[in-house]
């Protein structure tokens, strides 16, 4: 069970007191419904499970081909890289910076943090900079959207469908396999509960922040 708190409602400041929850519940605002947060006995466990899972898929669907294209007999393997490449060509080099940014760079960041995070927890002993990687854990999490690429890949495979033949590589699963696993990691990183993972060392440095 996880102990009680005094917080502020994030969307109408009602403050409220989270009380202890049991596996499964969630602490809601009275007022407004705003989901404070949601206690997972084994978050921690599952947390680890999927974060890893997520990292390891997304660095495999580096390793392969991405897609195969076959025209006229021609085969041509495009890579995740080529894809995000390609996405942004005829655009600005920002474009194609920040596609790079938002799915690559930001998850790995993320996903790193997390499981940095999680064997301070497991140690029980805050580890040099865990709070500045939580910091920026939850900072960088909006930023996370390697779902928007493969959707964008998606969209333009029915549009070159028709002037060849499209096979989706190993690396193409690899990445739709990230993506679940990175939906399940979403699930169970609940930013209060985090936090309270460390706030009997230091209550002031651990204390959750909005
Ligand atoms: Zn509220």
């Amino acid at each position: 069970m996880s102990s009680p708190t005094k917080l502020a409602c994030h969307e109408c400041d009602q403050v409220v007191i989270i009380p202890a929850l049991s596996d499964g519940q969630k602490a809601i605002c009275p007022r407004c419904g705003f989901v404070f947060t949601r206690y997972f006995k084994k978050a921690r466990s599952r947390l680890l499970a999927f974060s890893s899972s997520s990292l390891v898929f997304l660095l495999l669907s580096f390793v392969f081909p991405f897609l195969i294209f076959t025209t006229q007999g021609n085969e041509k393997v495009i890579s995740l890289v080529q894809g995000l490449q390609s996405m942004g060509s005829g655009t600005y080099l920002s474009v194609v910076l920040f596609m790079l940014a938002t799915t690559v760079l930001v998850p790995v960041m993320t996903l790193t943090g997390i499981n940095y995070t999680l064997i301070s927890a497991k140690l029980d002993k805050p580890l040099p900079f865990t709070r500045h990687i939580l910091k920026l854990v939850f900072l960088l999490q909006p930023w996370n959207m390697a779902e928007i690429f493969l959707l964008g890949i998606l969209v333009s495979m029915i549009k070159i469908a028709s002037l060849g033949d499209v096979q989706f590589g190993w690396s193409f699963y690899s990445f739709v396999l990230y993506i679940i696993s990175m939906a399940a990691t979403r699930v169970f990183l609940d930013k209060y509960q985090v936090w309270q993972w460390f706030r009997h060392h230091d209550k002031r440095a651990y204390s959750y922040e909005r």
